[in-house]
């Protein structure tokens, strides 16, 4: 097979249908399927064999998805999930126990901030947070409890790229492997080459990419050697009552390197049933072959807003990953040598009035809460997503009061910079008169 993005996302994981020779993968919207003997039956069940068995475990349209999925990062196998929230959640569930630690990056998307911070807390899950600027803090967190590293590749609205090399090798010979949220940088970032152990995506922005369905996925890098670590990985080499005791790291060889990610599917997606539907799984794939094309416009449209954007007399700061300086910018240039990505920040010197004046001038671009659909996006954290936290908890996540982002889509850029030009027009402090239309 192709080692080419542009391909895989057109043919990794699937031919045709081996019933209908159907080239478009079918919806395979069933629960349940018919075994072919009892035997058979019980090799399923018993893992002797991987098959279908419940939709809620594995799913033929879910199937394709995954193993797309993980041929575009390089891993060895994925587990798509009903959620990017989901994703991470499980992602960390795999490996950490009650009384466990894991060490997080603080710059988060604001759901797993809460998931860190409060919910995995309930359930006996530590997260001790730590400034991604410093390598070195990751270890530091650390004691013999740590299970896990975790950051984002891209994460906004700082939109610095995440050390990822740099982290993943001081976690290597501890045992601690390096999970990544790479949801901003899909095909920009490839954090297994950079030595991360697993991804978690949300499949809801880019790689669905239209803005129809929820989803995430986890992809296992396969280069982690858990079976090395049993002391520090108890998760997999405690015997699973589950499965008559077996021992996952070394349960899973005759697979190949997929512990983590054959564990995670038929212990805690069997358990907690946060499924993928066959659907979505569908709507994603369709995303998922335009991907490769999308990011480079994406890249290419966001790159030349941020431009214009450092022109303009309104606009006291521009964030994007090519308009950062000192070691900000040296991981720009280490990390995103394939394209920036669509996210771009900005701050109007006028403040929050200025903000919202902005968001109610656009025209085109949609006033919503998401990133990565084909379409333009702006929100304006200080009234919406932030408005709860105080200003000074609005400034620590990096949020100011005229902080706008925006996740720049595929229209034509001079639409994009004319609702933007008018929008910033709008914000002034001063009213500008409309012009005559
Ligand atoms: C949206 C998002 C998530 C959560 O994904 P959902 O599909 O909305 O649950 C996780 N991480 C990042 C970086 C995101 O942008």
């Amino acid at each position: 097979m192709s080692k080419h993005p542009e391909t895989l996302a057109l043919h990794a994981g699937w031919r045709a249908d081996p019933a209908t020779k159907s080239v478009a993968v079918p919806i395979y919207q069933t629960t349940s399927y018919q075994f072919d003997d009892a035997a058979h039956a019980s090799r399923l069940f018993g893992l002797q064999e991987l098959g279908n068995i419940y939709t809620r475990i594995m799913n033929p349209t879910t199937d394709v998805l995954e193993k797309r999925v993980a041929a575009l990062e390089g891993g060895v196998g994925a587990l798509a999930v009903a959620s990017g929230q989901a994703a991470s959640a499980m992602a960390v569930q795999n490996l950490a126990l009650a009384g466990d630690n894991i060490v997080s990056s603080t710059d988060l998307y604001g759901g797993t901030w809460n998931l860190f911070a409060n919910t995995l807390r309930d359930q006996g899950i530590e997260v001790r947070f730590v400034d991604p600027a410093d390598p070195e803090a990751f270890l530091r967190a650390s004691d013999d409890r740590t299970r896990a590293w975790y950051a984002e590749t891209l994460p906004n609205p700082k939109l610095e790229v995440f050390p990822i090399a740099e982290v993943a090798a001081l976690g290597r010979p501890l045992g601690i492997p390096l999970i990544m949220d790479n949801t901003a940088a899909p095909l920009l970032v490839r954090p297994f080459d950079h030595g991360a152990a697993v991804e978690v995506l949300s499949t809801t922005k880019f790689l669905g990419g239209h803005g129809t369905s929820i989803g995430g996925i986890i992809v296992d890098g396969g280069n982690f050697d858990w079976a090395a670590h049993p002391a520090r990985q108890p998760a997999l080499h405690r015997p699973d009552p589950s499965y008559h005791g077996a021992v996952w790291a070394e349960a899973a060889k005759p697979m190949g390197p997929i512990a983590y990610i054959l564990k995670a599917r038929v212990t805690l997606l069997r358990d907690l049933g946060g499924a993928l539907s066959p659907f979505n799984a569908f709507l994603t794939l369709q995303g998922i072959e335009t991907l490769p094309l999308r990011m480079r416009e994406h890249s290419r449209n966001a790159e030349i807003v941020a431009d214009f954007l450092a022109g303009r007399a309104e606009v006291s700061r521009v964030i994007h990953p090519k308009h950062l300086a000192g070691a900000a910018a040296a991981r720009t240039a280490k990390y995103l040598t394939r394209g920036h990505g669509g996210l771009v920040g900005f701050e109007l010197a006028g403040g929050l009035e200025a903000g919202r004046r902005f968001i109610d001038a656009l025209r085109m671009i949609y006033h919503v809460a998401n990133i990565g659909d084909a379409r333009s996006l702006a929100i304006h954290p200080a009234s919406t997503t932030h408005s709860q936290l105080s200003v000074e908890d609005q400034l620590s996540t990096g949020v100011s009061p005229g902080y706008v982002r925006l996740s720049i889509g595929l229209e034509h850029p001079d639409d994009i910079l004319e609702d933007l030009s008018r929008a910033l027009d709008a914000s002034g402090d001063v009213a500008r008169p409309l012009a005559a239309e």
